[in-house]
């Protein structure tokens, strides 16, 4: 510190001479106006100034010889840079800030303190998460801080500071703030090989079943009573031809809301929903996808961007079939194509149906594997969809008209027996 001082007292003057030079062609007007009389150069500590009726009297105490200089002028221009001595300073936002002990002045009267990434230092000596400064104001943390190049710098640096404050790196709990953790389950039918979702979320304890089967409501209101779960609704992916939904018996035993695709040919929904619905349940949100092929009114649901339950539009290494209930393989390759396979990879599929004891896959392992899709035009695939010659489903005659009523044909039939 002393020798800052030291050299602000003896040197600065010198320094600032050979560093900041001028440019050559101003160099030279000032020559000519010297040579010709018209400017006089002196060196000196002006010692006062007193201002008459046209002009001001300044006298100069002349360097080397300390002599008086007395000169009468009309205009005083002080090009002596900016003065950043803060406790001098009367801007209002300056003494607003010195008030609130928001800022602390340089001990050498240059400028205010700052932390090397700007931000200013407060009268306690604490490092600001709001306040920052450039240029000028740092002179006595970095001295050479005026010209353009070093503010340059200064201000991509704390372009990218503010950034950074902007975005902070997901930490452990805004990433729970922001995909909460959802309860999900997979529950199977072995019957027919269905499988039907669970999901809820956790904090409200709502719940849905996507897919429900008619013969397991007893299993899904067990698991829905042990884990102390409120069935809010359930939801299909279409109109089933291989089994019975039990969404009407869930629906009559506990209050839920059935919801169907909209232009599904049903008659019984509480709700339809439709391509880019968003269905939400507490934190987790369901978004509906529309992917028809396997029927017309086909629905796929994108659960918390991470799930995608895809229903008979796309099995783990197969998809639906595609030649009754208005199915159209064309329509089918380019739902799966265009909108599943554009998702990230890492998407998780679950599908509505296996057969092979399979349970989960992604978008990127179907991308690669699926062997109906992969390397397959959209050609080549209705061609192979057209020649699988499948049986009917065995329940298809019953199924469908008693989905077409959310399964309360069946149940009916179901009391008379
Ligand atoms: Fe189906």
């Amino acid at each position: 510190m002393p020798e800052q001082k030291r050299f602000l007292r003896h040197v600065k003057a010198y320094w600032e001479v050979h560093r900041h030079r001028i440019a050559e062609e101003i160099a030279e007007v000032l020559d000519a106006a010297m040579e010709s009389g018209q400017l006089i150069h002196y060196a000196g500590r002006i010692q006062s100034c007193q201002e008459f009726e046209n002009g001001v009297n300044v006298k100069i105490c002349e360097r080397g010889t300390h002599k008086d200089i007395v000169l009468q002028v009309k205009r005083i221009v002080n090009c002596t840079d900016a003065n950043c001595d803060y406790l001098k300073l009367q801007h209002p936002l300056v003494a607003s800030l010195q008030e609130q002990r928001l800022l602390r002045p340089n001990t050498l009267s240059m400028g205010i303190d700052t932390a090397p990434n700007g931000a200013l230092i407060d009268a306690d000596g604490n490092v600001s998460q709001m306040l920052y400064t450039l240029g000028t104001p740092r002179k006595g943390n970095l001295w050479e801080t005026t010209a353009v190049p070093e503010i340059r710098v200064q201000a991509a640096n704390l372009a990218q500071e503010l950034l950074k404050s902007l975005n902070p790196k997901p930490d452990a709990t805004t990433f729970v703030l922001k995909k909460p953790a959802m309860l999900f389950r997979q529950l199977f039918d072995k019957e027919s090989c269905t499988y039907t979702y669970l999901i809820a979320d956790p904090e409200t304890k709502t719940a849905i079943l996507v897919d429900p089967v008619l013969e397991q409501v007893e299993r899904d209101l067990q698991i829905l009573g042990q884990l102390g779960l409120t069935l809010g609704y359930c939801l299909e992916t279409h109109i089933h031809a291989d089994h019975i939904t039990g969404t009407d018996r869930l629906r009559s035993l506990t209050g839920c809301l059935g919801i169907v695709p909209e232009n599904a040919a049903a008659t019984c929904a509480d709700q339809c929903i439709a391509d880019g619905n968003m269905l939400e349940l507490g934190n987790v949100q369901i978004r509906a996808i529309a992917t028809p092929g396997h029927t017309d009114s086909h629905m796929t649901y994108l659960v918390n961007d991470t799930h995608l339950l895809t229903g008979d539009a796309l099995f783990i290494r197969g998809c639906g079939r595609t030649d009754f209930q208005s199915g159209d393989a064309g329509s089918l390759y380019d739902a799966v194509t265009q909108k599943l396979f554009t998702l990230p990879d890492d998407t998780l599929v679950y599908p509505g149906h296996d057969y092979q004891g399979q349970t989960v896959s992604t978008i990127g392992e179907e991308k690669c594997w699926n062997p109906r899709f992969a390397g397959r035009s959209r050609n080549q695939f209705i061609e192979l969809m057209k020649n699988l010659n499948l049986p009917k489903p065995k329940k298809m005659l019953e199924a469908v008209p008693a989905n077409q009523h959310c399964g309360k044909v069946l149940v009916a039939l179901d009391y008379q027996i």
